[in-house]
């Protein structure tokens, strides 16, 4: 950015590149105080090469960055409610195109039917979809959960659409749990007289399983915590976090 008889007694040298964006990009993560001397250099470069696209990150939009794609340390500013990330969003895009291939070579020449609960399932589901490679139909059923101890059976609120008599059915579901839900609305699809039933879930929580279910495609094994993110709730809340962490504590009843 200087020259002194043709030497170089100024330069600037961006961290990263993105040549997508065809953008520069600097980070600093010290101090605001300690940031003048960057300031002064991006604002030269900006006046000496006003067609370079350059951008400076401070440590706040780093955060925010890392927090939004799911990569912790969240800072606690921005979702305060969360105590940590548990499966980030890369590792829950890896994992899921690793199922809907196996899914696809287990289902070669055959149709099958994918079948979701809602609400939790919305993204496991339809990113689950986009790796299936056989023919497939997806419809989606919604329930009440069932009452305190278990013993009623859960009320179906929106039945599906599809006829799944005589088809290979794959039922999607968020979690599972006690496992007591899962059992209810296979009784209840086996009603139906599908040629098979499996069941494909994005967490499996053993260690709280009452109802011995068989799970023929676990996308991950997790601790007995309470979870939100990738479209599972606390009180219709954190649906919408690209991955999966674990609520706070204090907040649970
Ligand atoms: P189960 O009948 O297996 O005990 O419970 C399954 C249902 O309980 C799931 O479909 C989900 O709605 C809810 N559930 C169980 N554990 C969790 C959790 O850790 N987080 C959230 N958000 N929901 C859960």
């Amino acid at each position: 950015m200087r020259w002194e008889r043709g030497h170089v007694t100024e330069a600037f040298t961006p961290d990263f590149y993105l040549p997508d964006l065809n953008l520069y990009v600097e980070l600093t993560t010290l101090k605001s105080s300690l940031t003048a001397e960057k300031n002064r250099k991006m604002r030269l470069l900006k006046e000496l090469y006003p067609e370079v696209n350059v951008i400076m990150l401070k440590k706040r939009d780093y955060l925010r960055l890392l927090a939004k794609y799911g990569y912790g340390p969240l800072s606690p500013d921005q979702v305060p409610d969360i105590d940590r990330v548990l499966i980030t969003a890369t590792k829950l895009q890896q994992r899921v195109g690793e199922l809907g291939a196996q899914i696809s070579r287990d289902y070669a020449g055959k149709e099958p039917v994918l079948i979701g609960v809602l609400r939790g399932v919305i993204c496991f589901i339809s990113d689950l979809m986009r790796h299936i490679s056989v023919p497939s139909a997806v419809d989606l059923m919604a329930i009440s959960s069932y009452e305190g101890n278990g013993a009623g059976a859960v009320r179906i609120l929106k039945d599906i659409d599809e006829n799944i008599k005589g088809r290979d059915v794959l039922l999607v579901e968020d979690i599972v749990d006690t496992g007591m839900t899962l059992n209810h609305v296979i009784d209840y699809l086996q009603t139906k007289r599908p040629a098979s039933i499996r069941v494909c879930t994005l967490l499996d929580k053993r260690a709280r399983r009452i109802v011995n279910v068989p799970l023929d495609y676990v996308a991950f094994e997790i601790p007995d915590e309470f979870v939100v993110g990738y479209g599972l709730d606390f009180h219709q809340r954190f649906r919408n976090l690209p991955f999966i962490a674990v609520l706070k504590h204090e907040l649970l009843p």
